[in-house]
């Protein structure tokens, strides 16, 4: 591993305090230093990957070119550090005893008692090290899912004890830790901190640095009891209060000078810092005054009494990327389509927003509701963008009361209807009948062609593009024609014109409406916003402004 540096980063006292974006910000910080930068996502959860789960469960399954359904966090890292990353960056415990196991029946381990320690650890240093090999970069961020303490992430953190006695100066660690001001008592509280490092203690990792988050910035005494109590020296105890916006914390990140204490402590040369970029991005997004509302028309919200939209994370994000490009802010409302089904009289409501999201989903819960959605946007020239499931539902509203197939629907739903407008491919067929579900649909970057004079091809201003997938069913090729003679665009399509990837309804019928295939939000960053959400948003300012 010579030349090569790695930063782990584990959680401290509580989850979703932001372990992701402190390791997406430092990855940001080293690479406008001038390093090439990857980073790697570690969960503990015995799932092979995040496709079977449950999105409300899980929040969103992020899906990378190479088609690997998995966390959120990798959004965030190829967002902040604008990089690609593939199946070899991102591993659960289920992938790691996966592959030990199906080397041990091969007998490569030649004979020897194949045991948790060291093999596991060893297979998890294995992995990491390719991963940095095969990016070539010369720093790899290495966040380590879930919170110090618990079983499950124990044998990752021997990972970082077995790497750094090796090679001391070239791994180091970080701990993100939260650090609580409980109302009744009006200060801050490092205990809950303390024990954290404690624990990672118990297990031979001194973290290098503490990133201490909390409401409001830490004071210098908090500072220097964490130093104390923590072995760490008080300038690597860095404070990361809540932001406005995400991108704030890298900035503050570099007012506390991590970037340059990180490259010191590797041993790496403090190359001048270039973040100029991120600081426009952020002064803009302040400047910002218009706004526009856009609901978003799904159903995995729910958790508890609390509303999560952690499911739908990459599209709140493409949104606000397209907000700073076309200058508003961009409010989102969460509309459960379940609604209008219940209360179709509800679906006037739908007036007040500026634009109208149908994202990507599964199964027939509420289906109905957003074909609904759909038809009152169309109808009432409200811009409306469909992903996925949405650009299928748009297809069967057309159908049924544009073409009049009252009975038009996908067999996801209704394996009976007369006309099966969106139909599962053969292929996808075998996989359903052979009960075989994981990371078997039509996944990751496929190319497509655009139609010319079509909007499709006048935002990306290309011919060609390429999107990340992730559904089973597609438009039926036996409708096509038909839906085609009735108005609908189909302005993207696969290289071989069978699969349908993008559809519109024509400028002169419609301010904006649109749908795809494929999923545009995963391909979209703070500094380039995704050509399809730029449309939609710059439709819904336009409304907006008639108002
Ligand atoms: N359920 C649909 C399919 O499998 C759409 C999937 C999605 O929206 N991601 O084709």
């Amino acid at each position: 591993m010579e030349n090569r540096k790695y930063i782990f980063v584990m959680g401290g006292v509580m989850s979703g305090v932001g372990k992701g974006i402190t390791t997406s910000s430092i990855g940001a910080i080293l690479k406008a230093r001038g390093y090439k930068v990857t980073a790697l996502k570690i969960d503990p959860y015995v799932n092979v990957d995040a496709g079977t789960m449950n999105p409300t469960e899980h929040g969103e399954v992020f899906v990378l070119d190479d088609g690997d359904e998995t966390d959120q966090d990798m959004g965030n890292y190829e967002r902040f550090m604008d990089v690609q990353l593939s199946r070899e960056n991102y591993m659960t415990t289920g992938r790691v005893y996966e592959s030990v196991i199906h080397r041990e029946r091969n007998l490569e381990y030649g004979g020897r008692c194949v045991q948790v320690v060291p093999h596991i650890p060893l297979e998890v240093i294995d992995r990491i090290v390719k991963a940095s090999e095969k990016d070539k970069s010369e720093i790899t961020m290495i966040e380590i899912g879930g919170t110090v303490g618990e079983y499950e992430n124990i044998l990752f953190l021997e990972t970082i004890r077995l790497m750094k006695i090796k090679n001391p100066d070239d791994v180091l660690s970080v701990m993100v830790s939260y650090v609580p001001m409980p109302n009744k008592i009006g200060e801050m509280k490092t205990k809950p901190t303390q024990h954290a490092v404690r624990t990672v203690n118990g297990a031979g990792v001194q973290p290098d640095f503490i990133i201490a988050r909390s409401e409001v910035p830490m004071d210098q005494k908090r500072k220097e009891k964490i130093s104390m109590f923590c072995n760490v020296g008080e300038e690597y105890v860095i404070s990361a209060p809540d932001v406005d916006n995400v991108y704030e914390v890298l900035l503050n990140f570099e007012r506390d000078n991590l970037s340059e204490l990180i490259l010191k402590k590797l041993r790496l040369e403090t190359r001048t810092s270039d973040l100029l970029q991120w600081k426009n991005l952020v002064e803009k997004i302040k400047m910002t005054e218009d706004s526009v509302t856009i609901g978003i028309v799904g159903k995995y919200f729910g958790t508890g009494d609390f509303v999560l939209s952690d499911a739908y994370l990459s599209v709140i994000e493409a949104i606000k990327h397209a907000g700073y490009q076309a200058g508003v802010k961009t409010k989102i409302d969460w509309i459960n389509s379940e609604l209008f089904e219940k209360e179709p009289e509800k679906l006037d409501s739908l007036s007040q927003y500026d634009g109208v999201l149908v994202p990507g989903g599964f199964g027939g819960r509420g289906i109905e509701g957003k074909i609904k959605a759909i038809q009152f946007c169309r109808e009432n020239k409200i811009p409306f963008l469909g992903i996925c499931y949405g650009m299928q539902l748009a297809v069967i509203e057309y159908a049924r009361n544009v073409l009049g197939l009252a009975d038009a629907n996908t067999t996801e739903v209704n394996r009976e209807t007369s006309s099966p407008v969106i139909d599962i491919m053969p292929e996808q067929k075998k996989n359903l009948e052979d009960g075989n579900y994981g990371a078997t649909m039509r996944l990751g970057a496929y190319p497509a062609k655009l139609e010319e004079g079509t909007i499709a091809k006048s935002l990306y201003g290309q011919a060609e593009i390429s999107e990340r997938h992730r559904h089973r069913w597609e438009v039926s090729p036996q409708y096509l024609e038909k839906i085609e003679t009735a108005g609908l665009v189909f302005s993207g399509k696969s290289p071989d014109g069978k699969l349908m990837e993008i559809i519109e309804l024509p400028i002169t019928q419609h301010p904006f409406f649109v749908a795809s295939q494929f999923h545009p939000e995963f391909k979209s960053t703070p500094l380039k916003a995704h050509p399809l959400f730029f449309g939609f948003v710059s439709a819904a300012k336009k409304r907006s402004e008639k108002k």
